[in-house]
């Protein structure tokens, strides 16, 4: 296993450093957010630690560069107050995982077991389909330039085909992940809201994004 550190508190650096090694971990340390870029640019890290306070970029805009980058590998966020709203940025912004300072060595290592347990998959922050893109921290939907305002339940459908271009989903399968238990209880309610949506992305741009397939359900085009 090998991580990388994002620390400029030499001491802390060292710590971590020396603690990993001694699990058998190989470990590097950055000492800047724009060397951990390069970095996880050029080696794959099974996971990065990840400090929110660096001089230069911050651990906030390392997170999101190293995911424009294309880097997936987990990331584990050291915040220094325990406040929401770095908790929030945080992962808003990539990260998959926080720990408050000052922390135990101990659960910096069960935390870091539990996300090297997950392989770096692609999970980005903003979804892009063609010319649709979708922000689901902010709930803001674009067609290229031009932002659209959707319905908290058309964004939440649309949402679940952009998680899944390319893929014909079921009307069982747009309920369950669009809708919770409360759904309005009407069978053609799916269909009802797919109507909507293409009213909104589409037809104002003479569009064609969400095919109909018969006896099916329906399906988002790779290139909306
Ligand atoms: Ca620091």
């Amino acid at each position: 296993m090998r991580i990388l550190v994002v620390e400029d508190e030499v001491k802390m650096a060292a710590l971590v450093r020396r603690g990993l090694r001694e699990e058998g971990m190989a470990c590097d340390v950055a000492v800047r957010g724009e060397d951990a870029v390069w970095m996880a640019g050029s080696t794959e890290y099974d996971a990065i630690v990840l400090d929110v306070m660096l001089p230069g970029i911050d651990g906030f805009e390392t997170c999101r560069k190293l995911r424009d980058d294309g880097v997936w590998s987990p990331v584990l966020m050291l915040t220094a107050r325990d406040s929401v709203e770095d908790r929030v940025a945080g992962l808003d912004g990539g990260a998959d995982d926080y720990l408050t300072k000052p922390f135990s060595f101990a659960e910096l290592l069960a935390r870091l077991r539990a996300l090297v347990r997950r392989r770096p998959v692609e999970r980005p922050v903003l979804l892009e389909v063609g010319e649709l893109r979708l922000d689901p921290s902010t709930r803001q939907v674009w067609r290229g330039e031009d932002e659209i305002s959707l319905s908290a339940k058309e964004f939440a459908l649309l949402e679940t085909f952009m998680r899944r271009p390319g893929e014909v989903l079921s009307r069982f399968q747009l309920l369950e992940h669009a809708w919770d238990y409360e759904y309005e209880n009407r069978s053609n309610v799916v269909d009802v809201y797919v109507r909507y949506l293409r009213e909104k992305i589409d037809r104002p741009f003479d569009r064609d994004s969400i095919e109909t397939i018969r006896g099916a359900g329906y399906r988002m085009r790779k290139q909306s």
